[in-house]
């Protein structure tokens, strides 16, 4: 039986704002769509949050044992400055500032992106689809809904008509706003604007004649708007209505209010079954955000080099404390936040250390089945993390008492234990094992060939108190010289 039959998990669904029993369309799997990155500039630490909070998802729905496509986009042309069709490409943009082909821009930060998830433990998504992959099925989805009579075109540009769709539909139905008040909150337009209403969004732009990413479509040379690859690269590979989408929370509105209204338009119906926002990550009590420079890069963190932070955090650390957070909370960055979470990362990790070799007696007298659940609850009810973090550290509290004879472990408790305990650390939460982060190779074979080289020289100067202090020092560590005809080498 998958784990997934004995527990029921509940996501809170920014559609209907309630938990819900999650409930898959096909029994077994998951289909589960992210919105990715603008690969224009390196990610800050707030964008990790989010794609964080999502492997976080992604891995209790693997965990329970289900099948899951998680598809998470790479945005690499069709988003302007301004979410309201103004403005450059902001790919376009920073080619031309740095004089470098727009794809040269994409390959940097995708591969910058990719660097930096594989640095915090995240899981890579099974299809990682790109806006500039998809420009056909972008052109055939708006000639569907300009044959629905949802859209119009205009000097080259096709926008998506609101108050159209809002007859039949509802727009505005994710973020709760009514379309009434948002006509009433808008400018006047212009004779120079093309959209009918303020309200309506570009689907395809005219390429104007500086503009370099163009491609040819129906109504001449263009690119497409930013809402519509999503909405084409999720039906692509997850059907027209599939499980779970996610974002941060200021997708919701407009980006995702359009692709809801982009599929209705297309298809008649809703796309999504869970909608999930993930809350933002502030510094200084305000949104960390590329445009404003309040930010901080995980880089920078790593090294320490900043402004902000007393000194360097690694990147366990760093996950430790997003995930002591639950993920529809605000979470703020400060040097005080970090050094909790480290402290709690190494107690933690200690204590794991600490359970390979605990005692086993005859009996047990440790609740372990009502914790194990307890932990299961936690993250059933909407992905909780930190109180599934406060029931691990319940266990840390019982791995010591253990130790001091205060408590029993029986054979099967203690496998029990330790798989549970190391399931929801390494599996769930994606935290990495402290070793297998301090281990920097490359550093550890320079230092060791330093000492070989200095235990060398003792013995050439037949100073052996040195020489053995330093192989007996080394081989306490674990680290075994061996001296044969070649050389020295050594073993961990
Ligand atoms: P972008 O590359 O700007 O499209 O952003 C990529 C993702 O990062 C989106 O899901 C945003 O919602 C998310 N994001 C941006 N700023 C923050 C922040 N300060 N905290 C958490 N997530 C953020
Ligand atoms: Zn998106």
């Amino acid at each position: 039986m998958a784990l997934y039959e004995e527990q029921t998990l509940k996501i809170y669904n920014s559609l209907s704002s309630q938990k819900e029993v999650f409930q898959p369309i096909h029994e077994g799997h998951v289909g589960m769509y992210v919105c990715g990155p603008t690969v224009y500039s390196k990610v800050h630490l707030g964008n990790c949050r989010t794609f964080m909070s999502f492997d976080m998802v992604y891995r209790y729905l693997l965990h329970l044992g289900y099948k899951v496509r998680f598809v998470r986009n790479i945005t690499d042309a069709g988003h302007l400055e301004d979410d309201a069709d103004q403005g450059e490409d902001k790919i376009s943009k920073r080619a031309r500032l740095e004089k470098i082909e727009p794809m040269e821009v994409v390959q940097r930060y995708t591969v910058d992106f990719h660097n930096i998830l594989r640095k915090f433990n995240l899981l890579p998504p099974s299809i990682e689809p790109t806006a500039t992959g998809h420009i056909v099925e972008q052109i055939e989805i708006i000639k569907i809904i300009l044959d629905r009579g949802y859209a119009y075109e205009k000097n080259g540009s096709v926008y998506f008509d609101v108050q159209k769709f809002n007859k039949v539909y509802h727009y505005g139905k994710l973020s709760g706003r009514k379309l009434e008040d948002m006509i009433a909150n808008t400018r006047e337009l212009t004779a120079q604007d093309e959209k009918k209403n303020s309200q309506d969004f570009a689907l395809w732009k005219r390429a104007e004649p500086q503009h370099i990413m163009r491609w040819p479509s129906p109504w001449g040379e263009g690119f497409p708007g930013w809402h519509l690859e999503c909405t084409v690269m999720s039906t692509k590979y997850l059907g027209e209505t599939f499980d779970i989408h996610g974002g941060g929370m200021d997708l919701k509105f407009p980006h995702h209010e359009c692709e809801i209204a982009q599929s209705e338009a297309s298809y008649d119906k809703s796309p999504v079954r869970y909608w999930m926002h993930a809350n933002m990550l502030t510094l200084n009590g305000k949104k960390m955000a590329k445009s404003t420079g309040n930010n901080l890069l995980p880089d920078e963190i790593f090294s320490g080099e900043n402004k902000i932070l007393s000194k360097p955090y690694p990147p366990s650390v760093i996950r430790f404390f997003m995930m002591q957070a639950h993920y529809t909370s605000i979470l703020d960055l400060s040097d005080e936040a970090l050094l909790a979470a480290e402290k709690g990362y190494t107690r933690l990790m200690d204590a794991l250390d600490l359970m390979e070799h605990l005692p086993v007696s005859s009996s047990s007298d440790l609740d372990l089945k009502g914790w194990r659940q307890r932990c299961y609850d936690a993250m059933n009810d909407d992905f909780n993390s930190p109180v599934l973090i406060a029931h691990l550290f319940e266990g840390v509290k019982w791995i010591h008492l253990i130790r001091e004879g205060k408590q029993t472990l029986d054979a099967g408790g203690k496998t029990l234990f330790q798989d549970t305990m190391k399931g929801f650390v390494f599996d769930v939460l994606g935290m990495e094992s402290a070793h297998a982060e301090s281990v920097d190779t490359e550093k550890l074979d320079g230092a060791v060939q330093l000492l070989i080289k200095m235990r060398n020289k003792a013995r050439a100067d037949k100073d052996y108190a040195t020489s053995d202090e330093i192989r007996d020092a080394l081989s306490s560590l674990g680290i075994q010289l061996k001296d044969g005809k070649e050389g020295t080498t050594y073993s961990l």
